[in-house]
């Protein structure tokens, strides 16, 4: 491809490393919401979660299918964590972001209030165009490719301009089925996966994979 003219960034473990905690935070509370809130048993709540993430894309869809949760209700008992806690402001990645050219989105399966709070935690409020969450399609989650499309419609771009972030392999399938070029964010060797996307263990990276993307070319 030519250089890219825009970038879609998944938040949660993308933008900071899972290895800060707050993610294990944000799971031991989705538990916490099957076990309390729905009374679903201990014992079950992992397989629980697990048949609703392959059935439904999210846990919290399958809650709306099974349980008939509200979603607000729901994202606002997952996310109410002390964000300070686990993050600071990321300079280095502030400035990569700054420098690199394109327009940059949050493309995230959680919620707008979670993603500003996460952004403004890492000081990179800024370095975003426009942030598209689980609010912005009906609480439709990745990978349902058809929030892709509209997000492209959106956006009036054109899939093979863009680029993906994601620290999950699912999440890339569509954007690759689009045309979009597609980076997998694996910051721990032990989670390599066998993957046909490009790796990339560091965000401060990002600029010479994209070189190697383009092939040197200029756009
Ligand atoms: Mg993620």
């Amino acid at each position: 491809m030519s250089a890219a003219r825009f970038f879609l960034f998944d938040l949660d473990n993308t933008l900071y490393p899972r290895n800060c905690g707050l993610f294990d935070h944000i799971d031991s509370l989705i538990n916490r919401y099957l076990l309390e809130k729905i009374g679903i048993p201990a014992a079950e709540v992992d397989l629980k979660r697990r048949l609703y993430m392959k059935a439904h894309g999210t846990t919290l869809n399958g809650l709306i299918a099974h349980h008939n949760v509200d979603p607000d209700d729901y994202l606002e008992f997952v996310h109410n964590v002390p964000l300070q806690d686990y993050l600071k402001p990321d300079i280095g990645l502030k400035t990569m972001l700054a420098e690199l050219p394109g327009k940059k989105y949050i493309f995230s399966n959680a919620s707008n209030e979670h993603c500003l709070k996460v952004l403004d935690c890492l000081g990179l409020e800024e370095n975003f165009s426009a942030i598209y969450d689980i609010n912005s399609f009906d609480y439709r989650p990745k990978p349902d490719i058809a929030i892709y499309r509209e997000l492209l419609d959106d956006i009036e771009a054109q899939a093979g301009d863009g680029v993906m972030i994601d620290d999950m392999a699912v999440n890339l399938l569509p954007a690759a089925a689009l045309g979009m070029a597609t980076i997998l964010f694996t910051p721990a060797i032990s989670n390599r996966v066998s993957s046909d996307n490009r790796q990339l263990t560091s965000l401060l990276d990002l600029p010479q994979i994209l070189e190697e993307i383009s092939g040197g070319r200029p756009d």
